[in-house]
């Protein structure tokens, strides 16, 4: 028997469409009742929660959220452990009343899915509980059951909630019969509950369209964030100039939601470069759960992670949760930090300099595992990721005349972002 939260949520809001693109009103509103028997501390509490720090009140989660038509309720705001191995965070965040953790047989060498494992030892029937592998186009049924046994062990778990195969930016590797094989074996086997596809690349929305029109996926988990909005693009791109990107990809939030699809966001906080726009932060009110309201008040997406490292990061971050109509404040809060970071933030799934490289180097992807290094501090994870690419970036080294610069509509120096990754994870 799976024990979970249970709390009301109801969403109501407003939408309309011009041809075949979902223009999102920001109005979300949350009826929130609360629970029973969670015996989480956490979660009995109610304190209104602005700055962790500067209330001086204990910053809780204020709304678990239905995952699409799962039946699942996760915390709005949710543990990511991309970047993070120690079980002192996970209970940590399980005080806070987060209720959903998301790992990977990938992250810190398998050692953040252990972390996880040892923090929710004892309280697994209340959380839920989500991993991933990266299951090749040709990976075959008994080498994914193998890896989703190595992730139960170490997560010390005989189930997990929701198995995804991990950043898939390539058709191909979903329309493999061999990975819906085993999902189906997987959950016949009660080893898994449900099923998803996460993804941050360029063929993101490609491969979610596929997706979602096969019903291949319970979930999804999406990089979104307020700098590849285009609603929020279009306000600033006249003085920015910006150009839309990633337009089609609040189209699929959409049709996930009319497929009865889980919707998770990650990578939220474009780029995570907080030092900066702490000067403009007031009351203890922050960039982050600015960035946090943004993308849960759009009512196609259920609930967000975001990789946890500290304790007070965990604290801050619950504070942003109970989406609502943003204040101006904060959309100056946003605006701000656009303005700092909009050049110096790459939108991996845009795609617009697909083509600009005669060698193949897959540019969005090269700046994703330099972002891994460069903004997140996580060297292992970059590296990881970038050799997973073969030969990675290793033609920029030598690339004379560089024909991709000029190509990044938001100002990106490719030539120099990519010849610096190949130079770092070479
Ligand atoms: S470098 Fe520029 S064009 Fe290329 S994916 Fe990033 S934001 Fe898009
Ligand atoms: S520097 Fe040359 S090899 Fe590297 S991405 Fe640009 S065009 Fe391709």
């Amino acid at each position: 028997m799976y024990g979970h939260a249970i709390v009301v949520t109801s969403l109501r809001s407003e939408c309309r469409y011009v041809g075949d693109k979902a223009l999102i009103s920001r109005r979300r509103f949350i009826e929130l009742g609360v629970v029973a028997g969670v015996g989480l501390k956490a979660v009995a509490a109610t304190a209104k929660v602005k700055g962790s720090e500067l209330s001086g009140e204990v910053p809780t989660i204020r709304s678990y959220v239905e995952l699409g038509g799962t039946g699942l309720k996760i915390s709005d705001i949710s543990f990511g452990s991309s970047q993070s191995s120690d079980p002192d965070l996970v209970r940590h965040a399980l005080d806070r009343g987060i209720t959903y953790f998301d790992t990977a047989e990938s992250y810190r060498f398998g050692t953040s899915e252990v972390a996880i494992g040892d923090g929710l030892r004892g309280v697994r029937d209340r959380v839920i509980l989500a991993s991933k592998t990266k299951a090749a186009a040709n990976a075959n049924r008994v080498e994914i059951m193998r890896a989703l046994e190595g992730s139960l062990g170490r997560l010390k778990t005989d189930y997990l909630d929701v198995y995804f195969n991990h950043a898939v930016n390539d058709v191909a590797r979903i329309q493999n019969e061999e990975w819906w094989e085993f999902i189906q074996l997987a959950k016949q086997q009660g080893k898994i509950r449900y099923c998803g596809m996460s993804g941050h690349g360029s063929q993101l929305v490609r491969c979610l369209d596929y997706a979602l029109e096969h019903d291949l996926v319970d979930v999804i988990l999406v990089a979104y964030n307020f700098g590849q909005d285009p609603d929020f693009l279009n306000r600033l791109k006249q003085s920015l100039h910006f150009s839309n990107l990633q337009p089609d990809l609040p189209r699929m939030l959409f049709k996930a939601k009319q497929k009865n699809v889980g919707v998770i966001a990650m990578k939220t906080l474009m780029g995570a470069r907080r030092n900066d726009i702490r000067l403009y932060e007031r009351d203890g009110n922050t960039f982050a759960q600015a960035a946090f309201r943004w993308v849960l008040s759009n009512p196609y997406v259920d609930g967000l992670v975001v990789s946890m490292t500290s304790k007070k990061d965990i604290d801050e971050y619950v504070g942003g949760s109970s989406a609502s109509k943003l204040a101006d404040y904060e959309i100056r809060l946003l605006d701000r930090y656009m303005a700092l970071n909009g050049s110096r933030y790459c939108r991996h799934g845009c795609d617009l300099c697909a083509d600009a490289c005669p060698k193949g180097v897959e540019i969005a992807e090269v700046l994703r595992t330099r972002m891994y290094d460069v903004d997140y501090g996580n060297p292992d994870l970059a590296q990881t990721d970038y050799v997973a690419l073969g030969s990675g970036a290793s033609a920029c080294v030598t690339c004379a005349d560089q024909p991709c610069q000029n190509s990044c509509p938001v100002g990106i120096p490719i030539s120099t972002w990519t010849r610096d990754a190949a130079l770092r994870f070479s």
